[in-house]
């Protein structure tokens, strides 16, 4: 019992804290949707931040019944008894083993996907739709899913059967096998997923030969950063939004720039965009990220190797063990389930850590580019975005991997 209604003070702190930050940024970016910022005044229209303003409401709002349907989700697997008649009816159907464990966790992500289904369409097709950013067809909305499911088991059912094998056969350390195996395959993905995976969603094309090619290369060079080339991805057949990120690790990083990006920006700007992600690289971001995630991950195995051994685990939270020992399946569905509920409480602390690297990479890209065409870039971007100028500061606080606009513009201007 002690353990349920832990779980449900969790539950409601959680479900309840998020609600409350959503309903803070609508009332924030509702306030300040008659003015621009008078930082902005001169390159930011009325009607353009007015769009950001009602652009970001209606995600907050969808947002807002997403948590709610979330919540009762949740309720419903757990103490309402959902994971309980699952399991039972998959042991009946399929007797005790592996296999069942592997259908357990594989129906729980297909019934989530498919109550996320309507959100996601709705999200694409009406709301994108509307601010003018969606460019999906149908078509690729479905073609999308049917290759993210077909990616999804090539993967993720090898590696479930994996970690299940580990956890019934590799006695009472179980779970630092099982996180070694998961590293390792993380690590294998940052060179499998550009060059693999990536193509079957998007083409990729080598930045063609002129001025924006050489002013790259340059600025490659005044960096002392070895690539293994520079490519455009087809961003626009999804969405309008644009963006430039980098793939892979070691010899392999690939520098992909969205063509969205590109037509929007002009080669300075690109320029200064690509130098703030080298940022991210030079300040060695991406890897202290990835040592934390290994890090975090090592803690969250040794939490799941203990808690899958206690009974009350599984009772507090409406489900009944296995008696012969093969629970790795529930263990891992419970906990899949319920440990967002905790976990949620880190974020601030994340979006911290985040906001000082962006800050760390503007610095470099303005060092090693120029600050006013990242200024003026990112002044682009937040119109085409349809981004906030004036997001509440708690919800910032909590949620933003980014500073906000102001505030990282102002630390920009100081650079000129
Ligand atoms: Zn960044």
């Amino acid at each position: 019992m002690t353990f349920t209604i832990i779980f449900l003070i969790a539950f409601i702190a959680s479900f309840g804290m998020r609600h409350w930050l959503a309903q803070r940024q609508i009332r924030h970016v509702f306030q300040h949707r008659d003015s621009v910022p008078t930082e902005f005044s001169s390159k930011v229209t009325l009607a353009e931040h007015q769009k950001a303003a009602d652009y970001t409401i209606a995600k907050l709002r969808l947002g807002v019944i997403e948590n709610g349907v979330s919540a009762i989700i949740l309720i419903a697997f757990t103490l309402l008894g959902g994971l309980e008649i699952l399991n039972l009816s998959l042991l009946q159907l399929l007797g005790e083993g592996v296999a069942q464990q592997i259908a357990l966790l594989v129906s729980i992500v297909l019934i989530s996907g498919v109550i996320d289904l309507p959100f996601s369409w709705y999200k694409q097709f009406y709301l994108e739709e509307q601010f003018g950013f969606n460019r999906m067809t149908k078509k690729l909305f479905f073609s999308d899913m049917f290759k993210g499911i077909a990616v999804g088991g090539a993967i993720g059912i090898p590696l479930l059967w994996i970690v299940l094998t580990l956890m019934l056969k590799a006695g009472d350390l179980w779970w630092i096998w099982a996180w070694a195996a998961l590293s390792i395959f993380s690590l294998l993905m940052q060179w499998i997923f550009p060059t693999l995976i990536a193509p079957l969603f998007n083409k990729f094309e080598a930045l063609e030969e002129g001025p924006l090619k050489n002013q790259i290369e340059a600025l490659l060079a005044r960096c002392d950063f070895a690539s293994q080339g520079l490519f455009v991805m087809d961003g626009s057949k999804r969405s309008a939004h644009g963006n430039a990120f980098f793939a892979g690790m070691g010899k392999a990083k690939r520098i992909v720039f969205f063509d969205t990006l590109i037509e929007k920006l002009n080669p300075g700007e690109v320029e200064a965009v690509l130098a703030h992600e080298l940022g991210h690289f030079k300040c060695k971001h991406i890897r202290k990220r990835l040592i934390v995630s290994f890090a975090l991950s090592f803690v969250t195995f040794a939490l799941l190797g203990w808690i899958s051994k206690q009974v009350w685990f599984y009772t507090d939270l409406g489900v009944m063990p296995n008696l012969n020992g093969y629970n790795g399946g529930l263990a891992l569905a419970l906990f899949m389930l319920v440990s967002p509920v905790f976990s949620f409480f880190l974020t601030p602390l994340g979006s911290l850590a985040s906001r000082k690297h962006e800050y760390e990479a503007d610095n470099f890209a303005a060092d090693k580019s120029s600050a006013q065409d990242l200024i003026s870039a990112l002044v682009k971007l937040y119109q085409d975005n349809a981004s906030t100028l004036t997001p509440d500061p708690i919800y910032t606080a909590f949620y933003s991997s980014h500073p906000p606009a102001p505030l990282r513009i102002a630390n920009l201007a100081r650079h000129r």
